[in-house]
């Protein structure tokens, strides 16, 4: 596995590299985010059904670690970790969930939505912990003094890396805004035995101060900032087509926040038509909440500026953010794929992931304005009828639950409630209820 080779390169000029074995978040030379880039010659050695069957024959089988989404590429994602370093939960591998019936009834019947939130902490995020925490297993092994890895988040975020750090025996800190996470999200770490600081301040708050703070000490920075996790996350891509028998959807759409996984989807991509296993690119729909939109203030002016926002509450909070980090790539990506950013408010993300577990998903937010995102570009005819139509689910509902029973319970302010559903409640007794049968159910 040795002879494939992968290195750090700057995004803005490909001729500052640096050894994939640094402990680096950015370039020293311009100050732009780091990718990882891979030997695509040594790669392209091998046939396009090589990779094909190759990755066929892994998915999802027992032989460790190969049988995750994410190891079974390793070749693709980070070939320099040994083995005996890999920290993995059998992550990927999620049901791309055939959402005919609703699809029916927005008119658009080949619509899929891709469920990476039935993962092991419930969220994508697990795709790109397993690589990163799995290279600081790898940088320690090779010598390098790491005291912890840390990290900023929503909520998501920590919730992977600190069931990773847990499992892979190493100490994790992670900063919260205080107040802005779910009891879910605030459990998952307090359960892995992370460091928990909770700050007073939003998401962008916490990410200027762990930045500094791994600066002054040997903490290793876990935000996706650091481009190891965009490897993992990429494999969505390939995850995908390889779901489909190496079909290319028409339509990709998925939540953007930090801007991490846009940017990871496209590189998923890019990489699967340089190596020949497949032959067109989808479009890219990024679908960013109304209360924290920078980029699709950004898309309104042919992306010729950006400037950040200051994030709003949304009900989509893993998403709060205004400056995020990955905006760069993100622009890069959607210029490549003919992309198109869309918005959703409040009332449209809410009552499109109602619509949608009525027709058998338990959604998160987040997929919501995703959701709502696609309902739209259908209104205007800009995704077509026979279009084949992915929508890429970021968490798992059940981390969600408070939204979910304030929109059932229609305790959420501002929001329509057109498909809120509450428990009927009545004595104990059977007339009574064949009584509440007949009447309202029945
Ligand atoms: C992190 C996250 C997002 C946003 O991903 P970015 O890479 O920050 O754009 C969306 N949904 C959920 C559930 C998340 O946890």
């Amino acid at each position: 596995m040795d002879k494939y080779n992968c290195w750090f390169q700057s995004i803005e000029n490909s001729d500052y590299k640096y050894d994939i074995n640094e402990v680096i978040y950015r370039c020293s030379k311009t100050g732009s985010l780091l990718e990882v880039e891979h030997d695509l010659n040594e790669l392209k050695k091998k046939t396009r059904d090589y990779w094909k069957d190759l990755f066929d024959s892994r998915y999802r089988r027992q032989s460790w670690p190969y049988g995750s989404g994410v190891w079974g590429k390793k070749e693709w994602v980070a070939p320099f970790i040994e083995d005996k370093n890999i920290v993995s939960m059998y992550e990927g591998g999620t049901n791309l969930f055939w959402a005919d019936k609703y699809g029916k009834q927005v008119g658009v019947e080949d619509l899929w939505i891709k469920m990476c939130g039935n993962s092991h902490t419930g969220s994508f995020k697990d795709l790109g912990m397993t690589v990163l925490v799995s290279a600081v297993k790898q940088l320690i092994a090779n010598g390098n003094e790491i005291k912890a890895v840390a990290c900023a988040s929503t909520g998501d975020t920590s919730a992977a890396l600190s069931a990773y750090c847990a499992a892979a025996g190493l100490k994790s800190i992670v900063f919260l805004p205080k107040n802005k996470v779910s009891v879910a999200q605030l459990v998952q770490p307090l359960a892995n035995g992370a460091s928990v600081i909770s700050l007073d301040t939003d998401f962008d708050g916490c990410m200027k101060i762990v930045q500094e703070v791994c600066k002054k000490q040997n903490i290793y920075l876990a935000n996706s900032i650091n481009s190891l996790r965009i490897e993992g996350q990429k494999t969505i891509s390939i995850e995908l087509c390889q779901q489909f028998d190496w079909e290319v959807p028409d339509w990709i759409i998925i939540p953007g926040g930090n801007l991490g996984n846009v940017s990871a989807l496209g590189k998923g991509f890019l990489m699967l038509k340089d190596l020949g296993l497949i032959s067109k690119l989808p479009r890219l729909v990024c679908a960013q909440a109304e209360n924290a939109n920078p980029l699709y203030l950004s898309y309104l002016k042919d992306f010729e500026t950006f400037n950040s926002v200051s994030a709003k509450t949304t009900l989509a909070n893993a998403i709060q953010i205004g400056d995020p980090v990955s905006v760069n790539k993100a622009i890069n990506i959607l210029k490549k794929f003919d992309g198109i950013v869309e918005q959703a408010n409040e009332d449209e993300l809410a009552t499109s992931s109602a619509k949608v577990d009525l027709t058998g998903t338990f959604n998160c937010p987040h997929t919501g304005v995703a959701v709502a995102a696609f309902e739209k570009l259908v209104k205007k005819k800009i995704i077509k009828k026979n279009d084949k139509v992915v929508i890429i689910s970021t968490a798992h509902g059940l981390k969600f639950v408070d939204f979910k029973i304030h929109y059932h319970l229609e305790q959420l302010k501002g929001i329509s409630n057109q498909f809120s559903n509450h428990p009927f409640e009545m004595e104990a007794k059977v007339d009574k209820v064949l009584e509440v049968l007949e009447k309202q159910i029945l």
